[in-house]
């Protein structure tokens, strides 16, 4: 089997298990962007939370979150912890957002995949998955994100080495299946539920959909 069959293969099986995801649970692109800068290090509950504080001060847009003082955002987003280094990374786009592209995410989403990558990774704060995340869910082009689950994951099947390496992993998926950004989109939503849900720190391999293709559960079975 080719790994694109095999990728194919994987996403097929997590699809049937776990039916479709959803992602990204947000009601317009701009709250995906900010749900991309304050889900780092904190769980979704919490950035759910902070969201909603956003929303109560109808500081979920880009020109009252460019207005409001840094101090006073800070304490909106408290609930996503790390508030007052996210406050600044948040401050940190919308300037640019409305520095070179008059607040508009459709402009600055105009630009091909590999600029608009570079532009976002110059802004403070954002990294490669908040990058590649804000490329896929919020600009809606195809782009696979690459997370924690998804390095845990690929290594327990033997298809990575699992250094934590995101640029040697990503495009082991780019060039290996269709650039179809509704794939990308559920492949990762998939990849995290099945690491929350059954392939966890201690997997639960018995009730796994990959058993019979892991390597390290092949492992498990010859000891
Ligand atoms: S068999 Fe176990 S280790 Fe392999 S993918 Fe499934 S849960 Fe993870």
């Amino acid at each position: 089997m080719t790994l694109s069959q095999t990728l194919e293969q994987i996403y097929q099986r997590l699809f049937e298990h776990y039916g479709p995801q959803h992602w990204w649970p947000a009601e317009d692109s701009f709250e995906v962007v900010v749900g991309a800068i304050l889900t780092q290090s904190a769980a979704w509950i919490n950035v759910e939370s902070a969201i909603n504080n956003l929303k109560s001060e109808d500081a979920l847009n880009p020109v009252a979150m460019r207005q409001i003082p840094v101090d006073k955002l800070a304490d909106l987003i408290r609930p996503s912890g790390y508030f007052n280094v996210k406050a600044r990374k948040l401050k940190a786009f919308v300037n640019r957002l409305g520095d070179r592209y008059e607040n508009s995410l459709d402009r600055m989403f105009a630009h091909d995949i590999p600029d608009l990558r570079d532009e976002l990774l110059s802004i403070y704060g954002i990294g490669a998955e908040t990058a590649d995340s804000i490329i896929l869910y919020a600009a809606r082009k195809p782009i696979f994100v690459i997370d924690a689950y998804t390095h845990r994951i690929m290594k327990r099947l033997g298809l990575s080495s699992g250094k934590g390496d995101y640029a040697g992993l990503q495009p082991l998926f780019m060039e290996n299946l269709p650039h179809d950004e509704k794939l990308f989109n559920e492949y990762h939503a998939l990849f995290v539920w099945h690491g929350k849900v059954t392939c966890k720190k201690a997997p639960l391999c018995r009730m796994c959909c990959l058993s019979d293709i892991c390597e390290s559960f092949g492992r498990e079975r010859e000891d």
